[in-house]
């Protein structure tokens, strides 16, 4: 639903990637970023998220999660790069994508889901944010000559600069109390937009995205303070509500009666979640 990973100290952690293939010479625009430098600095930067957050390992939940979004991105993205998608081990309820292709789904998302084409709709908003380079883009505008010269002595010196040890911080906080500086509403709403399409082409109702909202502003209402990160990082959510139920009603495919609402895969992956080890003692 949200997200991207914005922070400072995470932008830096990228920033460590991109010099080691970018070229020197101040401000990079979005558009000199190639796809081939994105999947890099996806790559690190998923590494280094993944050494820290506390991802379910469980291969057969992990298998479900990627088959179901990879069909996604599948006929979302027209780069055909290969995405990868991760579970954390976190009942925050949360999930983000970093550039490159690399998903991320909070075990408490997931269980919140009643149905595929809840979590397919969470998949396609975060897929739209990678296919739409929301966050390349910030990072590479983010970039000036002064953190890319330091950066880039500390990628030839290898050794931990105090950047990177600020972005290891903050990549922690993705799993503990989801410490996220959100997209503009403009990239939320492109999210939202593109998702409904790429849900729907996958063959998943968009409804899901609908209804997946829905129950956790309720839950909010009915709980205050619950989901309170969520909705830190999710203004304006009853707005995105309406937005994306307009875009499904006058979307003749998005209203095909022939779009998946469930399946059972899906309910053996939720059942098998709640078997796996129980969640990190994470909030604080
Ligand atoms: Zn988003």
């Amino acid at each position: 639903m949200r997200i991207g990973l914005t922070t400072f100290a995470a932008r830096s952690v990228a920033v460590v990637a991109l010099a080691g293939t970018a070229a020197l010479g101040g401000c990079a625009s979005a558009s000199s970023v190639t796809v081939q430098q994105e999947q890099q600095v996806g790559a690190d930067y998923s590494r280094q998220i993944n050494a820290q957050l506390p991802l379910v390992r469980d291969a057969a939940s992990n298998d479900y999660i990627n088959e179901l979004g990879k069909r996604i991105a599948r006929v979302a993205d027209p780069r055909g790069i290969p995405y990868t998608f991760y579970i954390v081990n976190s009942d925050v309820v949360n999930a983000f994508s970093i550039p490159g292709g690399y998903v991320y789904v909070n075990r408490g998302l997931i269980e919140r889901a009643s149905n595929a084409s809840e979590l397919a709709g969470v998949l396609g908003h975060e897929i739209a944010h990678v296919v739409d380079r929301h966050s390349i883009n910030q990072m590479a505008k983010a970039q000036n000559a002064n953190n890319l010269l330091g950066v880039l002595g500390t990628v030839l010196l290898g050794r931990a600069s105090p950047v990177v040890q600020q972005g290891a911080q903050v990549a922690v906080q993705v799993g503990g109390s989801a410490i996220f500086a959100g997209f503009s509403r403009a990239d939320e709403r492109q999210a939202d937009h593109d998702g409904v399409i790429f849900e729907t082409r996958a063959g998943y109702n968009p409804r899901g995205m609908v209804t997946m909202f829905q129950k956790l502003v309720t839950e909010e209402q009915n709980s205050p303070g619950r989901l309170s990160q969520f909705f830190a990082t999710h203004p304006g959510a009853q707005e995105r509500i309406t937005n994306v139920q307009a875009e499904i009603n006058a979307t003749p495919a998005a209203r095909a009666t022939n779009l998946t609402t469930d399946t059972r895969p899906f309910q053996s992956f939720r059942s098998r979640l709640r078997t796996l080890t129980p969640y990190p003692s994470d909030r604080k």
